[in-house]
């Protein structure tokens, strides 16, 4: 997909700090030389006490238009008919893949320094696809179907493979259990084994779910990009987070059929500190960072990064929620000062 000089793409500002972070990150999208019309939407609960409709049929009208959203958290209100807003979402623009990536900061606490690993999630099927019922009419069992497809697996691992090709990444991890679900996962593994050979430029291997976990943990600077399916790219995402300072620092992308894209912080509506001013905008920001790459302007994005590592490896600018000093509005001019420089 090929974006105008100056695209258009739907704002989301969300719930909770969603508004301070989304207002923080517009700015800085601006400072770094961004050039981006915004539309802004409702959605999640803001838009439930404002239109009556969590997910208003202009905010999907916006991102159907534009292909390419920007989003806060958002949560879901109780009894408006949607499990998750976000699912809701997902489900809408069949948005397939999860892109996660970490990397160590400097100054952020962590127990780890070199790490810089893109997870990416299949983001449709296995034991998420939803179904799901009782054995008996009393509920002694539960069963839970993980379906996995040669379709679902082709694309997700064809978009890994396409995205290391893209971005520089040397080694495509597969992360499965086939040894145990030998047809479900089995199928996954086949379908990477096909996909690796059409990209002979970029290593690959596979690896048993649960080794992944213990290696992650050990020699977390072995990993480079890894693709998986649905459950286990859920847990072993936010354990990556954990390798670089935890969810605060975490941007994702969830990328459609279609070509839809929507960028958001890891982190949700974070209500114990709504209105104190003291939200940290680094996830939304680095969120902001990919979505700039995705539309063409990979200057400004790196610029942006570049001057969120100096501003967080500086106590006096680096949030509080991160062991730093500073609130939102002080982290914000903070990052400004440091791109003008
Ligand atoms: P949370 O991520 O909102 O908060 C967990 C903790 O992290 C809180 O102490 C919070 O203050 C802190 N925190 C989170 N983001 C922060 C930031 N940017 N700066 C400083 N501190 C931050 O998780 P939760 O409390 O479990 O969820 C709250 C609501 O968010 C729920 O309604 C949930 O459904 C929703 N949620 C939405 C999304 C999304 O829209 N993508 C994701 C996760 C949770």
């Amino acid at each position: 997909m090929t974006f105008s000089a100056r695209p258009t793409v739907t704002l989301i500002e969300g719930d909770g700090i969603g508004p301070e972070i989304a207002a923080a990150t517009v700015v800085a999208i601006e400072a770094a030389g961004g050039t981006i019309d915004w539309d802004r939407q409702l959605a999640g609960q803001t838009a439930a006490e404002k239109v009556g409709d969590p997910l208003p049929a202009a905010t999907v009208e916006s991102i159907k238009q534009h292909s390419v959203a920007l989003k806060g958290p958002l949560g879901t209100p109780i009894g408006s008919g949607f499990r998750s807003v976000n699912v809701a979402l997902r489900q809408q623009f069949d948005l397939y893949a999860n892109v996660r990536p970490v990397r160590t900061i400097a100054g952020v606490p962590s127990r780890y320094t070199g790490v810089d690993i893109v997870m990416v999630r299949e983001n449709t099927e296995d034991l998420y696809a939803g179904v799901e019922h009782y054995v008996d009419a009393r509920r002694t069992a539960a069963e839970s179907i993980a379906i996995i497809t040669r379709f679902g697996s082709e694309r997700i691992i064809n978009y890994a493979f396409e995205y290391a090709r893209r971005h520089g990444r040397k080694r495509v991890t597969l992360v499965h259990k086939a040894n145990i679900l030998k047809l479900s996962n089995g199928l996954f593994l086949d379908c990477g084994r096909e996909i690796a050979k059409q990209f002979p430029e970029i290593a690959f291997d596979d690896m048993i779910v649960d080794a992944t976990a213990m290696k992650l943990v050990v020699a977390p600077e072995r990993f480079d990009l890894i693709v998986t399916m649905n459950l286990f790219g859920d847990i072993l995402s936010d354990l990556c987070a954990g390798l670089v300072g935890g969810l605060g620092v975490a941007p994702a992308a969830n990328l459609g059929a279609g070509g839809c894209a929507i960028f958001e912080a890891v982190h949700g509506t974070a209500p114990d500190i709504v209105g104190k001013g003291v939200a940290n905008p680094t996830g939304l920001m680095l969120s902001a960072a990919m979505l700039l790459d995705h539309v063409g302007q990979p200057g400004p994005a790196q610029r942006l990064r570049s001057a969120l590592d100096i501003v967080l490896a500086d106590a006096s600018t680096r949030t509080r929620d991160l062991g730093g000093q500073a609130d939102t509005r002080a982290f914000t001019a903070g990052l400004l000062r440091v791109i003008a420089a």
